[in-house]
């Protein structure tokens, strides 16, 4: 049977936003709520519950292709299991068995990053790109490698961090625990501490003024916004994020050849400085032939995860019935 709707939902460290979303791409009814971080599992299965009803009251459950989730977690696709959650305590927690005995409707877990990326390529920057790498800035950095077409997920669901690229050998500590990784260049705290870092010098009296004149609380925010308003502090550590991206970007683009590279998340939509020092150093070290990859924004905004969910829902639900698009 051909389904109208499918309902995505994103979940998020701080917030987890729901949608009604019609095969098109068309957001019908959206919700959110905040993340219940500090109450244990359930509470945020009490609120991904809570979300699906809100969204999907009034449909009728035939017109439901299913449910699709994306949790900031590492998935095993193929077991539909939560294998590591660092900023949730989700770890281990079987999401879909929990949700799936409650409501009646398919449920499908995915990675966040794989979700924005499902979404940027049925609606979004990368719609109709068959071969697109998607990394998201944001308190971390994340990504996902688009192959032929589909999500490539590696040998046990868990491939495309891209964030965890190696950039710097016994570099900066990452919040994964390892050292040098490109999060640990690029996520919320480590342009936060740059910008700490600027404030103490004359220079950078443009960053703390943002946050009041009190360099402690600087925010990677507090950066962006100073190098909007020609900051040269705040533009030299938007320049410098943008070479580590580019220059871990290289590597991607040597190994895979995408044609297209789209930057989403909350820093990345608002930093254009980071994205295009790291088209530059791709443009000056790629090899020769892979250098025409274009890097864009990402489209969808905050809708990306939602759309993304709801496409995977439609996509597996589609494949059990045996339809074909
Ligand atoms: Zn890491």
């Amino acid at each position: 049977m051909r389904t109208t709707y499918a309902v995505g939902i994103d979940v998020g460290g701080t917030r987890i936003a729901a949608g009604l979303v019609e095969r098109k791409g068309r957001l019908v009814k959206e919700a959110r709520t905040l993340t219940p971080h500090t109450d244990g599992p359930f509470a945020i299965v009490d609120a991904v519950i809570g979300l699906i009803n809100e969204v999907s009251a009034g449909t009728q459950p035939a017109e439901v292709a299913g449910i699709g989730i994306g949790l900031p977690a590492q998935i095993d696709f193929l077991k539909q299991s939560v294998e590591f959650c660092t900023n949730l305590p989700l770890t281990g927690v079987d999401v879909r068995a929990l949700v799936t005995s409650r409501i009646r409707q398919d449920v499908v877990i995915d990675n966040d990053g794989h979700c924005a990326a499902i979404g940027e390529s049925r609606f979004g920057a990368a719609k109709g790109v068959r071969d697109f790498v998607m990394v998201t800035l944001g308190t971390g950095v994340g990504g996902a490698l688009f192959l032929d077409g589909q999500p490539y997920r590696g040998s046990r669901g868990l491939g495309g961090e891209i964030g965890h690229i190696v950039v710097r050998i016994g570099g900066a500590p990452c919040p994964c625990g390892g050292e040098g990784h490109l999060e640990a260049y690029l996520g919320r705290p480590a342009l936060a501490a740059a910008g700490r870092a600027a404030a103490g010098s004359y220079r950078g009296g443009g960053i703390a003024k943002l946050a009041g004149g009190d360099a402690s609380a600087i925010t990677a925010e507090h950066v962006v916004e100073a190098a909007r308003a020609g900051d040269e502090a705040a533009l030299e550590i938007l320049a410098d994020a943008g070479d580590v991206l580019g220059e871990a970007l290289v590597g991607v683009v040597n190994v895979l050849n995408p044609r297209l590279i789209v930057v989403g998340g909350g820093i990345g939509e608002a930093a254009p400085e980071i994205l295009n020092h790291a088209a530059a150093r791709i443009d000056e070290h790629a090899l020769a032939g892979r250098r025409d990859v274009k890097l864009v924004r990402a489209e969808l905004g905050n809708d990306a995860g939602v759309l993304g969910a709801a496409a995977l829902a439609f996509q597996e639900h589609d494949t059990r019935e045996g339809l074909h698009r």
